[in-house]
């Protein structure tokens, strides 16, 4: 499908610049509202993804209007340089300025349903395109298998039709992978559409923001008996404050050991705490120096910061709306719902093998379903991603937890040296912490653009 077809002049060698774009979920569509703002010489954008949705990725997705995102509107702008932007669009939307209390000054501390974030993201993109009337973006619902650097710099894309296509800039934005949503690669449901009317007992496995938004789908379906949050860590998303948490936090360098650093960051939580500020202020200052920070530590350091950390930094970065949390709690308090701490083993007719936590023999646990919304991360086993790590055209972070990358997204090679290509979102999680969340995302994209833009301007002299 061409969105917008329209032969655009050559700049050089006869061809406008060609440019890919594999996924078309947020990071996606946002690298295509970067690209459609940065790129300044024509261009032909081709949008590549199996799943034929143009939604705003697995997040946004399935989303129900009852959905809230987790961010506070203020920080969820799709334009670089106005961070009011996406408040602006929604004074100026009529019915979401009737069904939200005028008593909320600008709406940037609201939080806002997951589908109202996603018609502002494809309306900024439908804009942008609007804008250029000398590109054109074809979307295609071919997935992209392999990727292939030719002696001329150019890439060669191999797509699961058996097809190819030559490009001069690609940008992978494969985020979680091509699994179908629904199930997992072990066999686990990841969303229940409906208990049936046997159902008396439902686990959800995980403890993050997905699992909260299962269980609390589930009471808003009507289901109405036991729910086990099954985790291994057992850290439940904390809550935002009602106050504003700008960003805070002590101005002086950062102790250099993990051990050190923990003790910190408590330190500048319970500060902003005494100063009338929150600790969620704290938690936001904290993001920001988190690349520096995670960049400075050795390879053990962030190993150890992964087994024993990282569920309790992201349970307190990753917040739930305060009503949120008090339905949460709510519920937990009921008994109906409760947090069990163990570790999944496998899934058997009618429930599930589990070693709880503190203990060393494995127990049946009964269930009449189970859904598994454990943390997603970066799928290196995707095809196209396996092929690039086998090409070398890219390689993993330290702990091989995604694609080692530079802060624009470009990736880098076993011998370090770039070659062009980039990943954007979730895909460079082990190098750059927190780029799974959407104002990381939105900055990513922009410096990837940046840089194409750059890049291609020489191209255009010498045409
Ligand atoms: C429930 C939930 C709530 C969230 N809430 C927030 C929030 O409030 N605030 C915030 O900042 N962040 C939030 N996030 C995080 C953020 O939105 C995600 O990290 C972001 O959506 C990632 O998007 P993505 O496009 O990189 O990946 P995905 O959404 O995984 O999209 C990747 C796309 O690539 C496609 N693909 C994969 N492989 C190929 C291939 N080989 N060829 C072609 N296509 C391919 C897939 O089909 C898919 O459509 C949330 C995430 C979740 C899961």
């Amino acid at each position: 499908m061409t969105v917008h077809g329209f032969s655009p002049p050559h700049s050089h060698g006869g061809q406008p610049l060609q440019i890919a774009v594999v996924g078309r979920g947020f990071s996606g569509l946002m690298m295509a509202i970067a690209l459609l703002k940065s790129v300044s010489q024509p261009f032909q954008l081709r949008m590549f993804d199996p799943q034929p949705i143009i939604s705003g990725g697995q997040a946004l997705a399935t989303a129900r209007s009852t959905e809230i995102l987790n961010s506070r509107a203020r920080d969820l702008s799709v334009s670089t340089g106005e961070p009011k932007d996406f408040t602006r669009w929604l004074q100026a939307n009529a019915d979401f300025r009737g069904a939200v209390s005028a008593a909320i000054p600008g709406f940037g501390q609201i939080f806002v349903p997951k589908s109202t974030f996603s018609d502002y993201v494809y309306q900024r993109f439908s804009e942008a395109l609007a804008q250029r009337t000398d590109v054109s973006v074809q979307m295609s619902n071919e997935g992209v298998a392999r990727i292939r650097l030719n002696d001329n710099g150019l890439f060669t894309l191999g797509l699961a039709d058996g097809n190819e296509a030559v490009y001069d800039t690609v940008a992978l934005a494969t985020g979680y992978g091509l699994k179908a949503p629904e199930k997992h690669e072990q066999g686990f449901d990841t969303v229940l559409k409906g208990p049936s009317e046997a159902t008396r007992h439902v686990v959800v496995m995980g403890n993050g923001l997905r699992a909260v938004d299962q269980v609390l789908q589930l009471r808003d379906g009507g289901f109405a008996g036991r729910i086990t949050i099954l985790s291994r860590r057992g850290f439940l998303p904390q809550p935002h404050t009602r106050m504003p948490a700008d960003a805070v936090f002590p101005s002086q360098p950062m102790p250099s050991q993990l051990r050190n650093i923990v003790r910190f960051v408590r330190n500048a939580c319970a500060e902003a705490e005494e100063n009338g500020w929150s600790w969620q202020a704290a938690m936001n200052g904290l993001r920001k120096r988190a690349r520096t920070l995670w960049a400075s530590l050795p390879p053990s350091e962030k190993r150890q910061f992964n087994r024993h950390l990282r569920a309790i930094y992201d349970s307190h970065r990753n917040r739930l709306p305060a009503d949120v949390h008090a339905r949460l709690e709510r519920e937990l308090a009921s008994g109906m719902t409760e947090m069990k701490r163990g570790t999944t083993l496998k899934r058997i007719p009618g429930g599930l093998v589990v070693r709880w936590a503190g203990q060393s023999t494995e127990e049946h646990f009964a269930a009449d379903d189970v859904i598994d919304c454990r943390c997603l991360s970066p799928d290196l086993k995707d095809p196209v991603v396996a092929d690039l790590l086998q090409a070398g055209l890219a390689t993993t972070d330290e702990l091989d937890l995604g694609l080692a990358v530079n802060p624009a997204g470009e990736l880098l090679t076993p011998k370090g040296r770039p070659v062009g290509l980039f990943a954007i979102g979730p895909l460079g999680l082990g190098s750059l912490p927190d780029i799974d969340l959407v104002p990381e995302i939105v900055t990513q994209t922009y410096a990837a653009a940046t840089l194409i833009d750059a890049r291609s301007r020489p191209q255009l002299q010498a045409g």
